[in-house]
């Protein structure tokens, strides 16, 4: 079995009638590069950067961010890699921020996030600044964690261009052109609108943790309510769709980065909306590599149209696990 899956490492992520699909790696951690070469990701879909908030009282300087993120892109060796500002808040907590987050009712509704970015412009500034200067070794782009509205998003990219311009005055090397700047599409709000969003952006990722997590009122990481948690719930594919059409409405890219892009299973159906970039940790990559190179992409379009005339959960698992089971 983990032979078998080794031989995949190296064959094409390609449906079985013949549409390539982008498989990236999500990654936490410096030292994760390694497992996102070993499994043979096109890229990183999701660069999590809390890891350098996390465990310490002081915030990591411009430098120390360029440095650990060069460190990632050279790792990469051209792949293109996705860099996410800082999130943190709601079930996510940094130390050194701890101040932030003291009196807050409901943490997952609360300062997160991007939030937490525009409130504070410096930590959003060395961020971008880190980004911009490790961009000068290899393909980046940035992403925005939590972005509920059209006004943040040109608040973030007016931000950008100042600190590019500061560090170009300043003869310092950046990503020529600029990165593509792009949202996570987490929050019910913004999918709804995502036809709005995908005017100021130049691609989405969609996180369905938190979507789902917002969509149902269901506490992610609340166990109590664990049983209630299903992104298969119509209404978060709902949104997965109406998401994923405004995209490629507007043509800009559009991936799935969360925990459901690492399950085969799902497969069928997100391809069967019109994705064709997942972005996954990449322990799961080889395995969602099988099923897309067992899957017929017109069949999988066509069961997607039937499983989203489903109205209950439970139905859609048992319909895709029918589909799963054929190829
Ligand atoms: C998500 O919410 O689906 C996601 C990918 O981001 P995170 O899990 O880091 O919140
Ligand atoms: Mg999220």
């Amino acid at each position: 079995e983990r032979e078998a899956l080794k031989r995949l490492r190296d064959l094409p992520a390609v449906t079985r009638d013949g549409t390539s699909i982008v498989l990236n790696a999500n990654i936490e951690m410096p030292r994760d590069v390694e497992g996102a070469m070993d499994c043979g990701a096109a890229g990183v879909g999701l660069l999590r950067t809390e890891f350098l908030y996390m465990n310490r009282d002081d915030l990591p300087d411009e430098e120390e961010q360029y440095e650990s993120l060069k460190g990632i892109v050279e790792g990469m060796q051209g792949r293109t890699v996705t860099a996410r500002t800082l999130d943190v808040g709601g079930e996510k907590l940094a130390t050194s921020l701890g101040g932030h987050f003291a009196d807050c009712a409901n943490p997952a509704l609360g300062l997160r996030a991007i939030r937490l970015s525009l409130r504070e412009p410096k930590l959003l500034e060395t961020q971008l600044a880190a980004m911009l200067r490790a961009g000068a070794h290899g393909p980046i782009r940035i992403l925005l964690p939590m972005i509920c509205t059209v006004s943040e998003v040109r608040k973030v990219r007016e931000i950008l261009i100042r600190v590019a311009n500061r560090l170009k005055r300043r003869g310092v090397r950046i990503a020529d052109p600029l990165p593509p700047l792009g949202v996570m599409i987490e929050i019910p709000g913004a999918a709804l609108s995502a036809d709005a969003l995908a005017t100021t952006c130049d691609f989405f990722a969609i996180g369905t943790n938190d979507l789902t997590q917002y969509t149902l009122a269901i506490d992610r990481g609340d166990e109590q309510v664990a049983h209630l948690y299903d992104p298969l719930h119509p209404a978060v594919l709902r949104l997965i769709q109406f998401s994923t059409e405004a995209a490629l409405r507007a043509r800009i890219p559009v991936s799935v980065c969360g925990e459901i892009a690492g399950d085969p299973r799902y497969a069928a159906l997100l391809l069967g909306f019109g994705i064709r970039e997942l972005s996954m940790s990449p322990g799961s990559l080889l395995a969602v590599k099988r099923r897309i190179r067992a899957l017929d992409l017109v069949e999988a379009t066509r069961r997607a149209r039937v499983i989203m005339e489903q109205s209950d959960a439970g139905r859609i698992a048992i319909l895709l696990d029918d589909f799963n089971a054929l190829a």
